[in-house]
């Protein structure tokens, strides 16, 4: 079992956030702008979030 960090990725242009998640992570409601220079767009990190 490896517990591999994925990066978080803006949906709008595919920039890497500095955010890491494992593969259990569980996120909803929690928003970031994306640093990338032309984007700038606020993003909500939906991780895992339809499992209760
Ligand atoms: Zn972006």
């Amino acid at each position: 079992m490896k517990n591999k960090k994925e990066k978080i990725k803006c949906p709008f242009c595919g920039y890497e956030m500095p955010i890491e998640r494992d593969k259990n992570a569980v996120c909803s409601g929690l928003y970031v702008r994306c640093k990338a220079r032309n984007c700038k767009k606020i993003f909500e990190i939906r991780i895992n979030s339809e499992i209760k």
